[in-house]
């Protein structure tokens, strides 16, 4: 069997909602759906969540959704008609919201999350009511009802390891199941989100949870690419690479797929393959455990802004037994985690993302760590990007470094820092972000453009 789940474009009006049944009905091996919110139908269109964000906004701070509810329930509106769906589905979604946005706001955090997973759960119950319309067999199942649940972290849940064994018997039941993703509930039964993006985290749990024989994740795009096609023009699309690979890629700023989605999958060894919901005959990308890699070092180069760094330098830091442990623990207090640590004899970095600082807490840090720690040197350098180059194959290739860094010094970028991961399956480079672009083509022009002749 197989677990398919559809991004919000695919779910952005009744003629995409169409393209998902057929895409459904034409293999009976689909049998568990798993639906995000409508999405973008045009660039300039409002993805459903984010008008739910607005909704429960307004509510936070005790004034009226109005319009925004309106444009909300305006959403599912048109693509019930356009569907040719009867009212009931109307009046059902707009009841439901109703009375979420009723609900006591004292918790904030906690009313978001209720807000912002009506998305999801209204557009589950929306596509069931048209596959049963088509004279299909199927149902909307709740997260609750099905066991999925989930730490109670709002925005930012995580999967309880009891929720497998409750939903592995969505395995036996008959018919087609219509599976809301992004958010579950926690063992007192409040409803909880992941991080957006998070219906790809839902797909994957149930494919982990039912044993499927293959999660498909139908997105908008033909395949993943080797490179930001809004960076380079037509890159190489790439037909295979390992979960590995993937998460990579995925942290440093390849959308696709949201980095945490792949870990149930992988643990449970089931492949994953990326489709096109308005293009079902490419063959898109497939993610497995393990690869040949024939195609050279580097499977795709992926870049992400909003980084900073925390320089501290001191004498004999190597000798300093705790040294380190005292420097995380200052940010552990403030709650900040941090992405990379590169470290020399007497330094280290602590590379972190800037939007994680609130007003004031960046001096606060500095001026602790410089007193606390006794510091030679302490100071931040904001606005950095950080480029991956990423590639299984790096670990048998010799000179990719040094391809790499050629690249970039011929492209004039100037690297503030390098990491190479311990597992030799990605290589970092932090430059300025007004360099991230630049850089980007001249890796992609060393390890690809170049590929047609080299490989
Ligand atoms: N609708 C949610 C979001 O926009 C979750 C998802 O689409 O996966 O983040």
């Amino acid at each position: 069997m197989k677990v398919v789940k559809f991004g919000g474009s695919s779910l952005a009006s009744g003629k995409q909602i169409e393209k998902v049944f057929n895409i459904v009905n034409a293999d009976p091996e689909r049998k568990i759906v798993v639906v995000s919110a409508p999405g973008k139908r045009f660039s300039a269109d409002h993805k459903v969540t984010d008008l739910l964000i607005a909704c429960a906004e307004r509510r936070i701070q005790g004034e009226d959704p109005g319009e925004l509810s309106e444009a909300v329930l305006e959403r599912y509106g048109l693509i019930a008609d356009e569907l040719e769906l009867c009212s009931d589905i109307k009046d059902i979604i707009k009841e439901d919201l109703f009375e979420r946005l009723s609900s006591d706001t004292s918790d904030p955090e906690i009313f978001m999350d209720l807000i912002k997973a009506s998305g999801e759960d209204n557009n589950a119950k929306l596509v069931a009511a048209y596959f049963q319309k088509q004279g299909v067999e199927a149902r909307y199942v709740n997260p609750n009802e099905a066991g999925l649940l989930v730490s109670p972290e709002p925005g930012n849940a995580q999967v309880l390891p009891e929720a497998y064994d409750n939903l592995s018997s969505l395995r036996e039941q008959d018919g087609i199941i219509i599976f809301p993703g992004f958010f579950g509930y926690s063992t007192d039964g409040q409803v909880f989100t992941f991080s957006r993006s998070g219906s790809d985290v839902t797909g994957s749990i149930l494919a982990g949870a039912v044993k499927a024989d293959l999660y498909e994740n139908y997105t908008d795009v033909d395949a993943v690419y080797s490179v930001n096609p809004f960076i380079v023009e037509r890159p190489k699309e790439i037909k295979e690479l390992t979960y590995r690979e993937m998460r990579e890629l995925s942290y440093a700023g390849f959308t696709v797929l949201h980095d945490e989605a792949l870990v149930p999958a992988f643990r449970a060894g089931i492949p994953v393959q990326i489709k096109n919901t308005n293009n079902p005959s490419a063959p898109g990308t497939r993610i497995v455990n393990e690869r040949d890699n024939t195609n050279g070092p580097v499977i795709g180069i992926a870049s992400d802004q909003g980084f900073c760094s925390i320089y501290v330098g001191k004498y004999l830091m190597n000798r300093e037994v705790g040294f380190g442990r005292k420097l995380l623990a200052i940010l552990e207090e403030y709650g900040l985690s941090y992405e990379h640590t590169p470290s020399g004899i007497d330094d280290i970095s602590i590379i972190l993302r800037e939007n994680q600082f609130t007003d004031g807490m960046e001096e606060e840090i500095l001026g602790r760590i410089q007193h606390e720690l006794h510091a030679d040197e302490v100071k931040i350098q904001h606005s950095l990007s950080l480029i991956m180059v990423v590639g299984e194959g790096m670990r048998q290739n010799i000179g990719t470094m040094a391809r790499a860094s050629k690249a970039l010094a011929k492209a004039q970028v100037n690297m503030e820092m390098i990491n190479q991961g311990s597992s030799e399956v990605s290589m970092m480079f932090g430059v300025q972000a007004l360099d991230e672009k630049r850089a980007v083509h001249a890796l992609y022009d060393e390890f690809f453009a170049a590929a047609a002749v080299m490989w």
